[in-house]
Formats: C-alpha cells, sequence, structure tokens
C-alpha cells in the first residue's frame, strides 16, 4: 500500500502523531518535503520526542527515507541521528543549509519590517532558492571535499557580496572554515547516503510505503496564502518529483485539526482574538515546536478542507485535537460566508476508545465535517499521546 499523509491547514496539524501511529503497518517511511522549519512531536509512553528532519516513523523502527524534496541543516540532522539512532537513507541530491543562507534569511525579514513572512530565519527558504538557481550545495558535494571547494568557491563570493552590498549587512564567515567544517560533516553522513529515488521506485509495488508530508496544504507556494507561504511544494502531487518516482495511485490521508491555527503573519480568517481563541491556545498548547511562536487559533474553516480536498484528492481524514474543544458551550465552523452554530460538550473525551463512547455533540460535530466535506473520516485523536486514537 502506498499512503500519503498530508496536513489540509496551514501545518501543526498534528501529522507527527498521526504518521507515527500508523507507520507500524508500513515497511518505509519516505519524508518528502521541508526543512527544519517543519518540527512534528511524538509522544509515546510519556515522552515527548520532537523531530524535525528524521521521519516520525522512528519510533516504530522502521526504515526511513529523506528524500530530494527535503532541505537539511546537517548540524539538526547529526543531533537528531545521534538520538534516535535511525535506519536512515538520505538521498544524494538533498540540498545543504548553508550559513549564508540563514544570514540571507535574517538580513531579509530585516529589510521587509512589518511586513515580514515570519521565517524563522533558518536559511530554508535561501537554500530552495539556491537550489532552483542551481548555486546549491547538494549531500553528495559534502562528501568529497574537493568537489565541496568547488562548489563553495563558485557561490561564496556572491552570497557574500549580496549581504554586504544589497542588504548591507555585516558578513562575518570564513570560507575555509566553512568547507573544513562542512566536509566534516559530510564524513559523519556518508554512511547514510543513498539513491532514495531509485530505491523508492524499484520497491514501489513490493513495500508498503507511507509518505510524510511537512507543512500544510496552504503553505504551499502557489495554491497556499501568498506570499505567507514556504519555499516547497506541500500538495499531495510533489511526491512524485520530489521522491523521484512516476505517478502511481497513492491513498491521500488529510489531516485536520478540529479548529483552525496558523503561526506567524497572514490570513486567517477565522482567528479569534477572545478567551475561546485563547482556550485553544491554553487547551492546544499551541506553541509551535521550532520557533516557540504562540499559534494564532480559531474555528474551524471548512472552505479550506475542501479547497485542500480539491488539491490534493483526500481518500479520507484524520481529524486531531477533538479534546481540545471539550467544554466550549458552542463552536461554530465556517462554511461558505457563513458560520454554522453547533452545541459542544463538556466531557473530557481523552480516554476515549471508541466512536460511539464521544459525546453525542462530538459525533454531530465530526458528522457535520464529514456530510459538508464530503471525505469521510477514519481516524479521530484525542490527545497527543500515540493511544489516544479512536478508529472509525
Ligand atoms: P505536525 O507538524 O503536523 O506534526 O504537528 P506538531 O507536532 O507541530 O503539532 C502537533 C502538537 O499537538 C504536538 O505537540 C502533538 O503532540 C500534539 N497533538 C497531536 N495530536 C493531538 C491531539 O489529538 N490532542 C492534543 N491535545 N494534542 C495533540
Amino acid at each position: 500500500m502506498l499512503l500519503a499523509v498530508i496536513g489540509a491547514q496551514w501545518g501543526d496539524e498534528g501529522k507527527g502523531k498521526i504518521v507515527d501511529f500508523l507507520a507500524k503497518d508500513f515497511d518505509y517511511v519516505v519524508r518528502f518535503n521541508g526543512g527544519n522549519n517543519a518540527g512534528h512531536t511524538v509522544v509515546v509512553n510519556g515522552h515527548k520526542h520532537p523531530l524535525s528532519l528524521v521521519p516520525s516513523g522512528v519510533w516504530r523502527k522502521k526504515r526511513l527515507f529523506i528524500s530530494q524534496g527535503v532541505v537539511i541543516d546537517p548540524v539538526v540532522l547529526l543531533k537528531e541521528i545521534k538520538e534516535c539512532n535511525p535506519d536512515l537513507i538520505i538521498d544524494y541530491r538533498v540540498h545543504i543549509v548553508m550559513p549564508y543562507h540563514k544570514l540571507l534569511d535574517s538580513a531579509t525579514e530585516e529589510y521587509k519590517g512589518k511586513k515580514k513572512t515570519g521565517s524563522l530565519k533558518l536559511g530554508i527558504g535561501y537554500c530552495y532558492e539556491d537550489k532552483n538557481n542551481r548555486f546549491g550545495i547538494r549531500v553528495e558535494d559534502l562528501i568529497s571535499r574537493k568537489k565541496l571547494k568547488e562548489r563553495v568557491d563558485q557561490v561564496f563570493e556572491l552570497q557574500k557580496r549580496r549581504i554586504e552590498k544589497v542588504f548591507r549587512t555585516k558578513f562575518n564567515l570564513d570560507k575555509d572554515k566553512i568547507i573544513a567544517e562542512y566536509s566534516h560533516y559530510g564524513k559523519k553522513l556518508a554512511r547514510y547516503v543513498g539513491d532514495v529515488s531509485r530505491i523508492i521506485s524499484s520497491d514501489l509495488f513490493i513495500k508498503d510505503i507511507l509518505f510524510e508530508g511537512a507543512h500544510g496544504t496552504f503553505l504551499d507556494p502557489v495554491f497556499g496564502t501568498y506570499p505567507y507561504t514556504v519555499a516547497v511544494h506541500t500538495l499531495s502531487g510533489s511526491i512524485f518529483p520530489y521522491v523521484g518516482i512516476p505517478p502511481s495511485k497513492i491513498d491521500v490521508l488529510g489531516v485536520v485539526k478540529a479548529y483552525t491555527t496558523r503561526v506567524g503573519g497572514g490570513p486567517h480568517e477565522t482567528e479569534l482574538k477572545n478567551t475561546i481563541g485563547e482556550h485553544m491556545l491554553l487547551r492546544g498548547r499551541e506553541i509551535a515546536t521550532v520557533s516557540k511562536r504562540k499559534r494564532r487559533c480559531g474555528w474551524l474553516d471548512l472552505n479550506m478542507i475542501k479547497e485542500a480536498h480539491r488539491l490534493n484528492g483526500f481518500s479520507y481524514l484524520a481529524i486531531t485535537k477533538l479534546d481540545v474543544l471539550s467544554g466550549l458551550k458552542k463552536l461554530k465552523i465556517l462554511v461558505g460566508k457563513k458560520y454554522a452554530e453547533l452545541n459542544g460538550w463538556g466531557e473530557d473525551i481523552s480516554s476515549v476508545k471508541k466512536y460511539h463512547q464521544l459525546p453525542r455533540n462530538c459525533r454531530f460535530y465530526l458528522k457535520f465535517i464529514e456530510e459538508n466535506a464530503r471525505i469521510s473520516i477514519k481516524y479521530i485523536s484525542v490527545g497527543p499521546e500515540r493511544r489516544q486514537l479512536v478508529i472509525i
């Protein structure tokens, strides 16, 4: 079986937990896009495991892949590898976030001033820029010091000039130091490097493969809320070029948070700047995994879910963080231009195991989503723990 897990909103839908749960039934887990700006948290037996590059299937001891749509910061990846000792293969075509990408990122945010996009200044966007401009450094380049020097020589002076002359920002990087440091990372990563595209395409119909998407549908740089978006595609169709496999039938699980959150700037139609929004923030612990910024919370927006379905072709949905809505008297859902008002439920649902044990109003909330979005719900997450999942 081939299955993709895709966020239907602005990321942070709880994809990590869903991938961790599902991974038990798969042979491979493939992370296909994004960088270490996309964190995910898996909770197993009370232990929190925040990860940003290693696929969430790691706690199921599955074979993991990082395909070419991902960009990696070797410092971050090596730290995660040390923590969880994964069975990991990284595509040799994966691009590397370099120190000058981070400098460019902070210089740009400063330049944008009030209009900043909320970049985490991790250099991810600029790494993708270099990738597309053919100035990038790939994992394969790190492995040979000679090649790395050649590649860095080609781009270093240009980036230096850009930072100093265009942005008028201090450039304090030393080329030789960078080459020495990054070739050291290359040595450490060498044993994990392979041809993910080839392996996955040859095992496509032999193994069960789970494709883990980072970010969410509306952060897609084309179909998302541009320009408040990321630099990499997030839609299910991007799996094919980002892994390097031919178009094939892949089931798509859309992950929908029971309400809506977004981090950083940009439009958010259902945002609640009141005590209800605060309830969601506190109960849902809506603080970003990587940046620690507060997420902006609001009612569920079904228009977004329908649009996400149109773009991704969801086979079914997982609704996450439903437990967070417990205790709100009335719940609203945006459908078209109007808000439907539904009755809330007071019960704590975090230990519910079966669908019929959910309060009536809670089941009604789910039915409302299913009927209006015209997609069936297969999983309901009622807490951060792996076991807090209701399967329909
Ligand atoms: P991802 O990027 O989509 O994987 O999402 P994140 O990991 O950034 O954010 C989800 C956060 O919500 C994590 O801290 C999870 O542990 C937590 N979480 C996931 N599912 C649930 C749930 O059903 N209920 C609650 N209360 N927390 C959840």
